[in-house]
Formats: C-alpha cells, sequence, structure tokens
C-alpha cells in the first residue's frame, strides 16, 4: 500500500488531480472537504456545526476530521494505496494520520505539493463558484481567507515532510492534463 498526500492551497488542482490519479492508480481517494460537504449535504447535527465555520474559511476541529479518516482507512480495502487530499492541514493532523498508519504497518510514502501562483489561484476559485456553487468560493475575502490559513496552518506541514525525505514539488501551472502528466509521472516512480 502507498500513501500519497495531495497537497496546495485552495484552488491548486488537488481536488480535480485527485479524481483523476486514484482511477488511474487504483488508489482511494479520501477528500475530508467532500466529506465535510456531504455532512452539510445530508443535514447531520455534524454538518450544521461545521458548516459556519467551513463558511468563513477557517479549519474546523482536528479530531473532527481525524476521525473521519480513520473511519475510511479501516473501511477501505482492494486498493493500491490512499490519496488523501486536503488532509491534513496542520501538524497535529499530519502526526495522527502517521500514527495512524504506522500502527497498521504503514507510512506517508509522499507529499506532492502543487504550485499555483496566487492570481491565478483566485481566478480558478471564482469560475469554480459559478460552476459548483460552493458558497466559500463565492466570496473573495472569504477566499483569501483560505489561502491565508493555509499559509499560516497548513505550509509548515512542508516542513515536515521535508525533513522526512518525502515532500517533492510540482508545477500546478498548465492545462489539467499537462498537471496530470506530471503527477502521474511522479506517481510511477513511487510505485516502482
Ligand atoms: P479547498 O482546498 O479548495 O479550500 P476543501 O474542499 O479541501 O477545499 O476544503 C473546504 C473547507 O473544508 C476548508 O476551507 C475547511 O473549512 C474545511 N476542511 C477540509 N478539510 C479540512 C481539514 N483536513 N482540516 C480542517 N478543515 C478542513
Amino acid at each position: 500500500m502507498i500513501n500519497i498526500l495531495i497537497f496546495g492551497p485552495p484552488g491548486s488542482g488537488k481536488g480535480t488531480q485527485s479524481v483523476k490519479l486514484a482511477e488511474k492508480f487504483n488508489l482511494s481517494h479520501h477528500s475530508t472537504g467532500d466529506m465535510l460537504r456531504a455532512e452539510i449535504a445530508a443535514g447531520t447535527e455534524l454538518g450544521k456545526k461545521m458548516s459556519s465555520i467551513m463558511s468563513k474559511g477557517e479549519l474546523v476541529p482536528d479530531e473532527v476530521v481525524i476521525e473521519m479518516i480513520a473511519d475510511k482507512i479501516d473501511s477501505t480495502k482492494g486498493v493500491a494505496g490512499f490519496l488523501f487530499d486536503g488532509f491534513p492541514r496542520t501538524v497535529v493532523q499530519t502526526d495522527e494520520l502517521e500514527k495512524m498508519l504506522n500502527a497498521r504497518g504503514m507510512k506517508i510514502d509522499s507529499m506532492l505539493v502543487l504550485n499555483v501562483d496566487h492570481d491565478e489561484l483566485v481566478k480558478r476559485l471564482i469560475v469554480r463558484a459559478e460552476q459548483s456553487g460552493r458558497p466559500d468560493d463565492m466570496d473573495p475575502a472569504v477566499i483569501e481567507n483560505r489561502i491565508n490559513v493555509y499559509k499560516a496552518k497548513t505550509e509548515p506541514i512542508i516542513e515536515y515532510c521535508r525533513k522526512r525525505g518525502i515532500y517533492q514539488s510540482v508545477n500546478g501551472m498548465g492545462t489539467i492534463e499537462e498537471i496530470f502528466e506530471r503527477l502521474s509521472g511522479m506517481i510511477k516512480k513511487i510505485l516502482k
């Protein structure tokens, strides 16, 4: 089993690329953002609590996403590995993920970071808002806050992964296909 983190600021293309990569390499794709939006759509108590945090562009509490991921790790079978998208987002989440994987004889094998210019991120999120109707993409102030939260709370994970020798950076500018080819090449090497 290989475990890959796909990383990058909001709008960097993590979700789009993860869906394609999961299919190509038989990886189980887990997006905590999608899981949280599913809770909101289903009108659960958890969804109601998380929705106001998400609409401000803040992070939901670590325990909430850690529990969601733990459930998935134990219930997923018959795949070549996991592709974590939008998780972990804090150093605490990263530590917990590593512990969960270690306890099951696995580890984080690679962190692939998509690098995209700030102006391009904002442009992509505005286009996405029109298509997806995601409330957190509609408001430029919320977009800016999410990018700032990424820098403050999520980027420190890069150093954590660099120390472990699993950090790899990818050019996230270009067409979806171009970026997919770059990421596929890297995953092929990890699988060897
Ligand atoms: P994006 O990366 O495009 O902003 P996501 O779908 O990954 O979108 O996340 C949307 C929102 O869901 C985040 O702004 C945050 O409020 C919440 N969220 C998702 N994953 C996590 C996580 N691992 N930890 C804390 N909050 C999360």
